[in-house]
């Protein structure tokens, strides 16, 4: 094999485009190859910087569309496929969960039928990887009163059309593997922040709110417990489970900060009035709580225990200079 293509989907988002740019450094020599379908919360804007690089292509498109994905691995012979591309707003799955099933569920499911087929064929089985991009949330809720986290092990308990979705699109990997012997990895990584997150998301809708003077929503009591992961630790913990994880095993991926959402919100107020050298009392005066989401987890918790010992990762980003770095990033933005 003369270069090493990887099959990128959902790279305009959050995450994914975060990964881009963080391959694009690392790995020079890989052909990436985005495939997005442009929703409300892809945006080609997170490309810059890479989007004019010749070992980067954009292709606009449905995970789902069978058509499509044989033609993509037909033209590019794709060697890792790493399927960020996703539904992933918990409040908008409640609202309305059928594009959640497609996206997630049945759009996975032709990704890896697909890979399956031209990896078979081709004899790429031995060296060809299929790295499903997760989430903790799968594993449902915990008591706030309890030091308990999720491990591997965990059985599957997802609470929300969102978290069941992607519990579905994991089931789907781990049976492809067992019947197809597919090279099948899973991460499920804890909540992320940093750069270029849309901003229906607690932190960046917390900045942009706190800026245009509006109110800041808050569910329930604000006593959720979320653990917090800087997006790059998590695109490091990515790449290097994508190279040297396990195939037919999963990695939780955590930044081992858990924060109540109360306690966030008046940071990011506390973060925002220094920045701006504007009274705290300005930013949070807006915290206004709003009726609880149904079906609200109380509280994440990931055990690393197995990434730290199998691949000696653990998160490098200290919590608040990553946040106070983030928030400026979106001042500058917003302002
Ligand atoms: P995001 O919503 O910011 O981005 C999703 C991207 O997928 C967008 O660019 C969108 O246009 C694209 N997309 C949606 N449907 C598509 C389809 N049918 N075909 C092709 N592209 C499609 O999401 P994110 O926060 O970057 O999350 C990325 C992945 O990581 C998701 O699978 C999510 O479940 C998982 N995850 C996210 C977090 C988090 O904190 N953000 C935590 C754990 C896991």
């Amino acid at each position: 094999m003369d270069k090493k293509v990887i099959l990128i989907t959902g790279g305009a988002g959050f995450i994914g485009s975060n990964f881009i740019h963080y391959m694009m450094k690392k790995h020079p020599e890989y052909e990436i190859v985005n495939l997005d379908k442009l929703t409300y919360a892809g945006n080609l804007e997170n490309l810059k910087g890479v989007d004019d690089k010749p070992n980067y292509h954009f292709v606009k498109g449905d995970i789902a569309n069978r058509e499509l994905i044989e033609h993509i691995f037909e033209r590019f012979s794709p060697i890792y496929v790493v399927n960020f591309a996703a539904e992933s707003h918990v409040d908008r799955s409640i609202e309305g969960p059928e594009i959640f099933i497609k996206t997630n569920v049945y759009g996975t499911h032709v990704l890896l039928d697909v890979a399956k087929e031209y990896w078979q064929k081709d004899g790429m089985y031995d060296f060809a990887r299929f790295l499903q991009i997760s989430t903790d949330e799968v594993y449902g809720s915990l008591p706030l009163e309890s030091d308990e986290k999720f491990t591997e092990e965990s059985p599957l308990k997802p609470n929300s059309p969102y978290s069941a979705s992607k519990a579905g699109a994991d089931l789907l990997c781990r049976a492809y593997y067992i019947t197809y012997g597919m090279p099948v990895i899973i991460t499920r990584s804890s909540n992320n922040f940093g750069p270029r997150q849309y901003p229906e998301k607690l932190i960046p809708l917390t900045i942009k709110r706190a800026l245009e003077g509006k109110p800041i929503p808050v569910y329930g009591d604000g006593q959720n417990v979320r653990d917090w992961l800087y997006v790059e630790d998590n695109c490091e913990a990515i790449d290097l489970v994508l190279h040297k994880g396990r195939i037919g095993e999963i990695y939780n991926i955590g930044g081992g900060n858990e924060w109540k959402n109360i306690d966030l919100v008046n940071l990011i107020c506390e973060i925002l009035s220094e920045l701006t050298v504007r009274p705290v009392e300005e930013y949070k005066r807006l915290i206004t709580f709003v009726k609880d989401r149904p079906g609200h987890d109380r509280r994440y918790a990931l055990s690393i225990e197995k990434i730290k010992r199998e691949l000696g990762w653990r998160p490098k980003a200290e919590f608040k200079y990553s946040l106070r770095k983030t928030v400026r990033l979106y001042l500058e933005k917003i302002i």
